[in-house]
């Protein structure tokens, strides 16, 4: 009997996962297939439900929007980090148990460290937005040796209470400011590390020709991350570029999370060139 895993979110018709999974199953001929669930938020506890039945052959299952928080209530056990983060993107099912983890603050670290081969050590660090991927992001890099953190959102008082949460996790110089401030400036230009995790500049989503920063508010020194995926050049990448920065974005952060789930479902080393490829294969037809 071919064994499931699978992605859910709401809506789910443009995740990369089946693609990126199907590759890597592909790759070393496992009889399991990866599929994309769409579940609306009233479907979530049915769900959860059935995939613990022995009879549904589900191996584990990916969390998105907006599941990632709700998904907590209905499983059986959550990761230290995904505590920490407040979400849980990775499921894996034990018998029926169901233990829920979240990849995406390592799988950062990992594209930093193995794509732009980053150095955290005594970093000044900028985090632009404080939703659900900053959370995730912040409390990763809080076990990193990094001198500074300044999180900057437009709603300020969600990005006071990320503060709040990550003080208890890390006891460095931190601050949290508006987008509006003239902090944010000063904070851009002498940030080692800019980690830009708002939805803005992203393709569909609600400000898609924004970028949050132009080139003279960055240094070339600095290396630039933009957690959005899809365009692989978001507006703010290109103003980056223009500065003279290192610039990445998201798709390395998008496979290495879901490297670290392939390992935990199936033992095997993630392979992670052939789920590189497929998700470039994949975003190239969709944006063309
Ligand atoms: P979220 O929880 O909805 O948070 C959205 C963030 O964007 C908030 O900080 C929000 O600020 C800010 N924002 C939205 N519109 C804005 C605007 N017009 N101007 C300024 N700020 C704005 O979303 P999320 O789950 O954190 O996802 C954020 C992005 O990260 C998405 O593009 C997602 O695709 C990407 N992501 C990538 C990966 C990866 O593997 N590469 C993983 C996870 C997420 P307010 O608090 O003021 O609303």
């Amino acid at each position: 009997m071919t064994r499931r895993l699978g992605i859910i979110g709401y809506p789910i018709a443009h995740s990369l996962s089946p693609a990126i999974f199907q590759a890597a199953l592909g790759h070393y001929g496992l009889d399991i297939s990866y599929e994309a669930w769409e579940i609306a938020p009233h479907e979530l506890k049915g769900f959860v439900e059935e995939v613990r039945t022995p009879e549904a052959e589900v191996l584990g299952f990916n969390v998105t929007v907006p599941h990632k928080e709700m998904i907590m209530v209905y499983i059986d056990e959550v990761s230290p980090e995904a505590q920490k983060a407040v979400a849980v993107n990775t499921i894996f099912n034990q018998e029926g148990l169901l233990h829920g983890h979240n990849t995406d603050g390592a799988g950062f670290i990992r594209a930093l460290k193995e794509e732009a081969k980053f150095s955290f050590d005594g970093s000044r660090v900028l985090i632009l937005g404080a939703g659900g991927a900053a959370r995730g992001v912040v409390m990763a890099l809080a076990s990193e040796n990094l001198k500074s953190f300044t999180i900057a959102n437009r709603t300020l008082d969600r990005c006071k209470r990320l503060a709040r949460d990550l003080k208890r996790h890390w006891k460095g110089d931190l601050r949290s400011i508006s987008l509006k401030a003239d902090d944010l400036r000063k904070a851009a230009q002498e940030a080692d590390l800019i980690v830009q995790c708002t939805t803005v500049g992203m393709l569909h989503g609600p400000d898609s020709d924004g970028a949050l920063l132009t080139a003279e508010d960055i240094s070339p020194k600095a290396l630039v991350y933009d957690l959005v995926y899809n365009p692989p050049e978001t507006p703010f990448m290109k103003e980056a570029r223009r500065a003279g920065a290192s610039v990445f974005g998201g798709l390395s952060m998008l496979v290495y999370q879901g490297a670290i789930g392939f390992e935990m479902w199936t033992g095997k080393e993630a392979p992670v060139e052939v789920m590189f490829k497929a998700a470039r294969k994949t975003l190239e037809s969709s944006t063309t």
